[in-house]
C-alpha cells in the first residue's frame, strides 16, 4: 500500500511547561482531506503550529511521504511542499494583494498554480490588486492568504478556521472554490468549527478534545450524534 502523504505519531508538544497536545496520532492519504474539529482551546491551531515546526516536536512525530520530517523547519517544510493557511491571514498589510501573491510564488515550487490561476479562482483578488492587503473585506483578506498558500505549489495545505470572523455567504464563497482547489491535486487538513461543514468537505475527520483525539473516522461513519458527544466530551 502507498505511504500516507502526511502521518501524525503520538506527537506531543506545547508551549513551553504547558502540554496542550498528547499523544496525537492520525494518517491523511494522498488527495484526501481531513477535517480537524474541536471546541476552542482543544488544540487545533497548536497542532498546526506544531506540524509546522513552530512548536517543539521530535522527528519521527511527523512523517512526510514516509519520510520523518519532525525536525524540519517550516522553511524545510515548505520547500517539501506544506503550506498553512493560518488564523488571521496573515498577510503583509501595507503590501499590495499581487505583491503578497508575487512573494510567495517566487519563493515557491514550480506546478500549475500561477497569479493569473488564483485570479481565476478569485476574480476580485484582480480587480483589487493594486489595493493594499490592509484595505481589503475579511472575505478577500481569507482569499488572498488562499492565495499564497497556492501559488506556492504545495502538495498539502493546512486550512486555519477559514470562516472565522466572515459572513456566512462569504464562507460559501470561500468554500466553493475548494472542489477547484482539490482537483489540483492538492491534500488538505482543515479546521472549521462547523460540524455540518466539516463532515461534508472531509473525507476523514479528527476530533480533539483537551490536545488528545476523541474520535476518528470516515466522516461518511460519524454520525451527527457522535460528533457533538466527542465535541462537547458528553
Ligand atoms: P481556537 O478554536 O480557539 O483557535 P484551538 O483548538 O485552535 O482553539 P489552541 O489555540 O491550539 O486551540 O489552544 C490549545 C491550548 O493551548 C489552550 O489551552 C490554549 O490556552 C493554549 N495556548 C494556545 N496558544 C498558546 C500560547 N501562545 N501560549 C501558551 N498557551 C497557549
Amino acid at each position: 500500500m502507498a505511504e500516507p502523504l502526511l502521518s501524525i505519531d503520538r506527537l506531543s508538544s506545547g508551549y513551553g511547561d504547558f502540554q496542550a497536545l498528547f499523544d496525537i496520532g492520525f494518517d491523511l492519504e494522498e488527495g484526501a482531506v481531513l477535517g480537524l474539529v474541536g471546541a476552542n482551546g482543544a488544540g487545533k491551531t497548536t497542532l498546526f503550529k506544531a506540524i509546522m515546526g513552530l512548536l517543539p516536536r521530535s522527528e519521527a512525530m511527523v512523517r512526510f511521504r514516509g519520510r520523518p520530517v519532525g525536525a524540519a523547519s517550516p522553511h524545510e517544510l515548505a520547500a517539501l511542499g506544506i503550506a498553512m493557511v493560518p488564523e488571521g491571514r496573515r498577510l503583509f498589510r501595507s503590501l499590495s494583494v499581487e505583491e503578497n501573491l508575487r512573494i510567495a510564488a517566487d519563493h515557491g515550487r514550480r506546478g500549475p498554480w500561477n497569479i493569473r490561476e488564483i485570479y481565476r479562482l478569485f476574480p476580485v483578488l484582480e480587480e483589487k490588486r493594486r489595493m493594499p492587503a490592509l484595505s481589503l473585506s475579511g472575505g478577500q483578506q481569507q482569499m488572498v492568504a488562499i492565495g499564497r498558500a497556492l501559488v506556492a505549489n504545495p502538495a498539502l495545505v493546512l486550512f486555519d478556521e477559514l470562516s472565522l470572523g466572515l459572513a456566512p455567504i462569504v464562507v460559501n464563497d470561500v468554500y466553493a472554490t475548494m472542489p477547484t482547489i482539490l482537483a489540483s491535486g492538492i491534500s488538505a487538513v482543515i479546521v472549521e468549527q462547523d460540524l455540518e461543514r466539516s463532515r461534508s468537505v472531509s473525507d476523514r475527520l479528527v476530533c480533539l478534545r483537551e490536545g488528545r483525539v476523541v474520535l476518528q473516522g470516515d466522516a461518511a461513519d460519524l454520525t451527527k450524534h457522535d460528533l457533538t458527544a466527542a465535541y462537547f466530551g458528553e
